[in-house]
Order: structure tokens, then C-alpha cells, then sequence
């Protein structure tokens, strides 16, 4: 039934980049003979799911959204895929994204853009933004998105789905293809809560693959968005993500999501976090470092693309015309920031000073939690742009992430959940949730109790 809901409606909205329909009936009709077999079954055994285009999946192309990778072939699943292939979970292909998974509305993808079902003239949000529509445009009920900066969160706001980044090392990166290593997170998307907890629970967990990967238990998600209680718990409000510049209906329905919290029997206070104003600075200077020299790998030898490779040219001139022909206008941009931002004499000035700005940030989050179980905010400060509004204004681009950089540069578990459509558009808006390192249960909990 997905895979004909694909192909009735994924023309227009392009969700997909790779559709994986023979292996993925293959997968299901296994599920049945396992079944009709007595054989135990996986957690999810037959649910099908859409799978963020930057994780590989042997078998099936991984572009990451760019042109340098086209047509390339993992020689490896990624922990996150195995582990749902694991769970006997059906997937059904693999999802768009901005290139390298830079960027907040899917329009950088190599492969044009994907389109919102609330509305498709609009964007998804991104660099998710596959993964989100994919959900919202009922063609799949689960997917996998990366959280960087808000890449599960800002496309789960503007499509009214669930997004999830899990604490940072809870899921595995082996076989997320990079962008900011310091800052990935493979995470659930899904329409509702429980369905996003039980799919976080198929894929945490330690991952000795994974140098950064946490080994402690995973609280009990799937417990808490069962309870879907908030009696008791402590939530501050963070004074600093509101107020001039967010639009009117997406303040409007937070506000009356924080009120039904407080109804609910949460104890709602307000929070300063001072050094998240300067969250936005910070990530768009460690980022760009990080995602320079991640990306330094695709050098037209070890993988993908080769241009101008005529016998003539030498390996550096055949490197530089792969890197021109390769990579898109944003990547390009954030390699040249990255490695200005790197160079001898600039980088205590930029890289140096950015990290110190983390530290304040990740302090800020602490000091927070001393006093509250979670912090709340909107997921983003307005619904979804129109296609072409933003592309030419990098800066504009940003700012789509100002609530969701701060978990990412502490390395806290953060969600978005949808809390209704904004009066003045009628397209959704996200609430935000952020609870301290692998205390990821209470996102759950208060997300349930919104729905
Ligand atoms: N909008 C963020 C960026 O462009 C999102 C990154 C991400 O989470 N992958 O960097």
C-alpha cells in the first residue's frame, strides 16, 4: 500500500531519491514466511520506513544529495540500517536531502527539491526534508533522519511530524556519511509519539564501531510515551528563543501548548540561557571546520565522481575540476569557510573562539537542568517559507535554526512535536523539548502528554 501511495503521489512531492520496491516487497513477503513459520519476528517485523539518503544501505546508491557521490555504491550498512533490518522493519528507499545534509528546506539537494504536503509550494524543512514529507504525505509511517543542527526537527515542525534527536552518541554514526562529526545523530521521525519511541528504541544503543558511541543503558522511551504523564515535572520555558522575529501563530499555539502542559500538572517556569544568542555564530563556524576536512575524502579517487581524468590532467588539476563539477553552491561555500576558519593565524581567532562559546552554551544547558527536567521553546521561529524565498540569502537559511542548534553544540536530547497549525497560514508549528544527556525518556513523556 506505501509503495502505491509512492507512486501516486511522489512526483510531486519528491521525497525520495532511491525507491526500493522489489527488495522492499521481497522484505515483507520474508516477514510473512517467518510468520506462517512460527519464527520469531523482529519489533517492527513488516513496518515499512524511509530511510535519510546520508546512511548506507548496501545494495542501494548513497548520494548524500550530491552530485560527487551519484551512483556510488556502499560496500556497508550502516549500524542504524542493520539495526533495522534487524527489527525485520521493511525499507522502502532511501530519502532526499540538501547536499551533505547542509541546509533547512531540501532545496540544496543535487536532485531538486522536495516539496511540502501541507502545502506544495512550500518547503520541508531540512536538510531532512525527504524524510519529513515522506511521513507527512502518508508513504511511509516511520523514517530515519540526522540531526546536525536541527535537520529531524526544524523539517518534523514545518511538516507536523514527530522528530527526535537522540543524545549525541545514543545512535550510532558507522555508516552516517559525516558532515560534523562532533554533532550527528541518526534519530526517529514518525507521525506520533509512541511510534517514534519505538523505533528509537531499534536503533540506540551502544556501538563499539562507534568511538563516540555511549555504552549505558537506554532509558525506557517507550515506557514514557506510554505514560505520557508531566504531573510534577519542572519545565522552563527559554526566554532567550521567543519574542521579536518569531511569527505570531507559531508563538500563539506554543504558548497554548506550554498552558496545557501546566494543565496537565507541570510546574512551568521561566529559564535565561544567555550564550544560546550566540548558538547560530558559534555552529556556523565549528560546522563549516568540521565538514571542510570531512569532506576532503572525495578527491575523485577514493569514491564517486571523476572529472577531466584524461591521462593529461594531473591528479591535483582531476581532484580540483571533480570537487567543481561534484559539489553544490552551499558545500562549497562551508568548505571555503571551514578551512578559512582552520588556517594557521585564524583559528584561535574563529575555530578556538567558537568552541569556548560551546562550552557557555553546554553550561547554560547544565545549569538550566540543575533547576528543571526539560526546556522548552518553539522548534523554529516561523511555519514553512515558500520555495526560492531563502536560497539566496544564506543568512535568512540559518536562522531556521536558531532553537535547534543549542542541543546539538551540548550534545542533549531534543525533539520537535507538532502542536497544531498557526492561525495566519494554517501550516504546522513544532514545540521543542530538551532534556539532558540520555535522559531522552522525558522528551517522550512530555511529547505524549501533547498529543
Ligand atoms: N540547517 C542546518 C545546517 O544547514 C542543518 C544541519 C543538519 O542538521 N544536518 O547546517
Amino acid at each position: 500500500a506505501h509503495l502505491d501511495r509512492i507512486a501516486a503521489v511522489d512526483d510531486l512531492v519528491h521525497a525520495f531519491l532511491h525507491i526500493d520496491r522489489d527488495r522492499a516487497l521481497d522484505q515483507a513477503a520474508a516477514v510473512d514466511a517467518k510468520r506462517a513459520a512460527g519464527e520469531r519476528l523482529g519489533p517492527l517485523a513488516g513496518v515499512p520506513l524511509a530511510l535519510k539518503d546520508v546512511l548506507t544501505y548496501t545494495g542501494a546508491p548513497t548520494t548524500c544529495g550530491s552530485k560527487i557521490l551519484e551512483g556510488w555504491m556502499p560496500p556497508y550498512n550502516a549500524t542504524v540500517t542493520q539495526r533495522l533490518l534487524d527489527a525485520d522493519i521493511v525499507i522502502l528507499g532511501k530519502t532526499n536531502l540538501d547536499e551533505f545534509a547542509m541546509g533547512s528546506s531540501t532545496e540544496n539537494s543535487a536532485y531538486g527539491p522536495t516539496r511540502n504536503p501541507w502545502d506544495t509550494d512550500r518547503i520541508p524543512g531540512g536538510s531532512g526534508g525527504g524524510s519529513a514529507a515522506a511521513l507527512a504525505a502518508f508513504e511511509a509511517p516511520l523514517a530515519i533522519g540526522t540531526d546536525t543542527g536541527g535537520s529531524i526537527r526544524q523539517p518534523g515542525a514545518v511538516t507536523g511530524t514527530v522528530g527526535v534527536k537522540p543524545t549525541y552518541g545514543g545512535t550510532s554514526r558507522y555508516g552516517l556519511v559525516a558532515l560534523a562529526s562532533s554533532l550527528d545523530t541518526p534519530g526517529p521521525c514518525a507521525r506520533n509519539v509512541l511510534d517514534a519511541a519505538l523505533l528509537h528504541r531499534v536503533i540506540a544503543g551502544h556501538d563499539p564501531r562507534d568511538s563516540t558511541s555511549i555504552d549505558a543503558p537506554v532509558p525506557d522511551i517507550v515506557g514514557a510515551a506510554r505514560a505520557a504523564d508531566v504531573s510534577g515535572m519542572k519545565i522552563g520555558v527559554v526566554k532567550e528563543l521567543g519574542g521579536e522575529g518569531y511569527a505570531p501563530g507559531v508563538e500563539q499555539r506554543f504558548t497554548e501548548a506550554v498552558a496545557l502542559l501546566e494543565s496537565l500538572g507541570a510546574d512551568i517556569v521561566e529559564v535565561s540561557c544567555p550564550h544560546f544568542d550566540y548558538a547560530l555564530a558559534a555552529y556556523y563556524l565549528i560546522l563549516p571546520s568540521e565538514c571542510s576536512s570531512n569532506l576532503a575524502k572525495f578527491d575523485a579517487m577514493r569514491f564517486g565522481l571523476r572529472v577531466g581524468d584524461d591521462g593529461v590532467l594531473s591528479a591535483e588539476q582531476v581532484m580540483a575540476a571533480t570537487r567543481e563539477a561534484g559539489f553544490g553552491a552551499e558545500v562549497k561555500r562551508r568548505i571555503i569557510i571551514g578551512t578559512y576558519a582552520l588556517s594557521s593565524g585564524y583559528y584561535d581567532a574563529y575555530y578556538g573562539q567558537a568552541q569556548k562559546v560551546r562550552t557557555l552554551i553546554a553550561r547554560d544547558f547544565e545549569a538550566a537542568f540543575a533547576d528543571v527536567d526539560v526546556l522548552v521553546s518553539p522548534t523554529t521561529p516561523s511555519t514553512a517559507f515558500r520555495i526560492g524565498e531563502r536560497v539566496d540569502d544564506p543568512l535568512a537559511m540559518y536562522k531556521a535554526d536558531l532553537c535547534t542548534i543549542p542541543s546539538n553544540l551540548a550534545g542533549n536530547a531534543s525533539a520537535s512535536f507538532p502542536v497544531g497549525l498557526a492561525p495566519e497560514d494554517g501550516l504546522p508549528v513544532g514545540l521543542q523539548v530538551m532534556a539532558p544527556p540520555l535522559a531522552d525518556d522525558r522528551l517522550y513523556r512530555v511529547g505524549a502528554a501533547l498529543e
